[in-house]
């Protein structure tokens, strides 16, 4: 991600002024290039893009416009709400909702051209009945459970509609999906298992033979042709994160989390830093402190496990990570650089949403949809450059 050296204090990102405590850098061209990357993959089948919580939390308003300039026309998102604000955003893509409507917000999705996904055989039925009632053919995605077992029909309810498709003839199907359980592991068995269950279930129901279909995430996009179908369905690695374990990242890092250097102070052997004394100095050194915090989506369980870079040089964390700051370690990075008014990397190529979720014991999906808005947000690339 470039770095410009210009204005403000020592070490600042572009778009920071003197005040400025932590930043977060979203390049959008980063985004833009991640979305050329799976076009690329996917070949001739287009791709939709998965912007739901706020687009991974990189900001949704910035994220679908730099995506629709690249091309993409279909979106989805989980919740009705996130639809509605889609729309704000983009007039006349395709959007789709992967929650299901009910008979109270049925409404509310085909006031906004909004296609919910149908999970269920009772959405199924209130859908049709609030087609009947607007006497439009309102489109919809249909969602085939093959072996996530949250949500979407069942292959019990497949049985159903195979003996008798009639509830779906009504009904103009603009997509049929399923999701993908362990596809970041290419040689797991259960995707090719899904794979034939999903065949199966659409040769066996002719509407469902008849739609569009969409089986691929991310991960899926990798897994090859017979995983693409008509549409793939990729969230995750547009935002960089790796679509595959055990390969190299083909994405671009899109993120970058920054703090300044609060203050540097000496401790001796035997002094403890931070809430519950849980960090016991054997050695003297020196601590730095930065403002970022659970608060910040920068989990607690990061504690005596995270680290930041301040230039090439790693400082880890040490002590409990608290609400709005963190100790680091900077007995080992000179001390021109470990300096109160300097910066510090929390997040960025050097140290990935991926690393990061993996030394807090989860993934980065939860590191980036947990960025805090407290950052203060810097949009790089895209259709416009700007702070907010
Ligand atoms: C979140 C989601 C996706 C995107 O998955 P990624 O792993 O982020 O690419 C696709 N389909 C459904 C149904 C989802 O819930």
């Amino acid at each position: 991600m470039p770095r410009s050296d210009g204005a403000g204090p020592p070490g600042a990102p572009p778009g920071t002024d003197a005040g400025t405590g932590a930043v977060l850098t979203i390049d959008l061209d980063a985004v833009a290039a991640n979305y050329r990357r799976l076009k690329q993959q996917l070949g001739s089948v287009p791709c939709a893009a998965v912007v739901k919580a706020d687009a991974y939390g990189l900001g949704a308003e910035r994220v679908a416009p730099t995506l629709a300039a690249c091309g993409c026309t279909t979106f989805f998102v989980a919740h009705l709400e996130e639809g509605i604000a889609l729309r704000r955003v983009l007039a006349d893509a395709r959007i789709f909702v992967l929650i299901g409507p009910r008979a109270d917000n049925a409404g509310a999705y085909s006031a906004d051209h909004l296609m919910p996904t149908l999970n269920s055989p009772g959405e199924i039925e209130t859908w049709a009945s609030h087609v009947a009632t607007r006497g439009a053919p309102l489109q919809a995605a249909l969602h085939i459970d093959t072996g996530m077992n949250r949500l979407g029909l069942t292959m019990r309810d497949i049985d159903r509609l195979a003996a008798d498709p009639g509830p779906l003839e009504r009904l103009p199907l603009a997509l049929v999906m399923s999701h993908l359980v362990v596809a970041e592991q290419p040689a797991h068995p259960l995707n090719a298992e899904q794979l034939q269950r999903f065949r199966t279930a659409r040769q066996r129901v002719p509407p469902l033979a008849r739609a569009k279909a969409s089986f691929a995430n991310s991960s899926g996009v990798f897994l090859g042709p017979d995983y693409h179908f008509d549409l793939g369905r990729p969230g995750a690695a547009l935002y960089g994160l790796a679509p595959t374990d055990d390969r190299p990242n083909p994405m671009t890092q899109t993120v970058r989390l920054e703090a300044r250097i609060l203050q540097v102070r000496d401790v001796d052997a035997g002094e403890s830093v931070g809430y519950g004394a849980a960090h016991l100095r054997l050695r003297p050194g020196r601590i730095a402190t930065l403002p970022a915090g659970y608060a910040d989506g920068y989990m607690r369980a990061l504690s005596h496990r995270g680290r930041v870079f301040i230039g090439e040089y790693a400082a880890p964390i040490v002590g409990r990570v608290s609400m709005d700051l963190i100790t680091v370690d900077v007995s080992d990075v000179p001390a021109h650089l470990a300096a109160p008014g300097n910066f510090a990397t929390l997040i960025g190529p050097e140290m990935t949403p991926d690393q990061v979720g993996a030394r807090a014991g989860t993934n980065g999906y939860e590191v980036l949809t947990q960025l805090s808005r407290r950052y203060h947000r810097n949009y790089i690339g895209g259709a416009a450059t700007g702070s907010r």
